[in-house]
């Protein structure tokens, strides 16, 4: 098998004896520089599980996927965790965050859907950009209802466990916009995100 990301075959590393009797797309070079993260982040009250540190190989890795477009390397991002996640968040939906749906028309494919489609968990996408809702001729009163950058999508219906989930936390403020959506009471609401800054 060769590296997705540099093309070496995957049993030729440094450290072959791990390489030989792993599946992972990256070979063990280029995923040693991938480093996980080590802070700790909240989003009012309810914990972050951050996978990687988005300041290591993961951000270059994610930039060619999301900007440039490189679909294939959608089953990179996960693999080291797989099992852990299914495991840790069985029962659990997961809700991805919102793209402008004018980037996916450009980039082709729904770059979260596709990262998060090898957890062979059920998934959906119930929020949309609060711009693009303006765009589309909100009403005043609705507009000034929603002090948040994202809102539900119309008759969307959420499952009771929820996992929130995004390439790449920064301020958090998506995030936070998608809690202010669902009631806390009626939902139970955990966060993952792949990378964190
Ligand atoms: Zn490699």
């Amino acid at each position: 098998m060769k590296c997705m990301l540099c093309g070496k075959r995957t049993g030729s590393s440094s450290m072959p004896l791990i390489s030989m009797f792993s599946d992972d797309p990256l070979c063990y070079d280029c995923r040693k520089l991938w480093k996980p993260y080590r802070g700790s982040r909240d989003i009012e009250g309810i914990p972050v599980d951050i996978l990687y540190d988005y300041r290591s190989g993961y951000s270059s890795a994610l930039i060619q996927y999301k900007e440039c477009g490189d679909e294939a390397l959608k089953d990179i991002f996960l693999y080291p965790y797989i099992s852990r996640i299914r495991w840790k968040y069985r029962g659990c939906t997961l809700l991805l965050m919102p793209s402008a749906s004018e980037k996916v028309r450009q980039r082709g494919f729904d770059h979260l859907a596709e990262m998060f489609a090898c957890l062979n968990m059920p998934m959906m996408s119930p929020f949309e950009k609060r711009r693009e809702i303006d765009q589309k001729g909100g009403t005043r009163s609705s507009r000034s209802v929603m002090s948040d950058n994202i809102m539900l999508k119309e008759g969307a219906e959420l499952p009771r466990k929820i996992l929130l989930v995004d390439d790449v936390i920064t301020t958090g403020s998506t995030l936070r916009g998608a809690l202010h959506c669902i009631d806390k009471q009626r939902h139970r609401i955990r966060i993952l995100c792949a990378g964190g800054v």
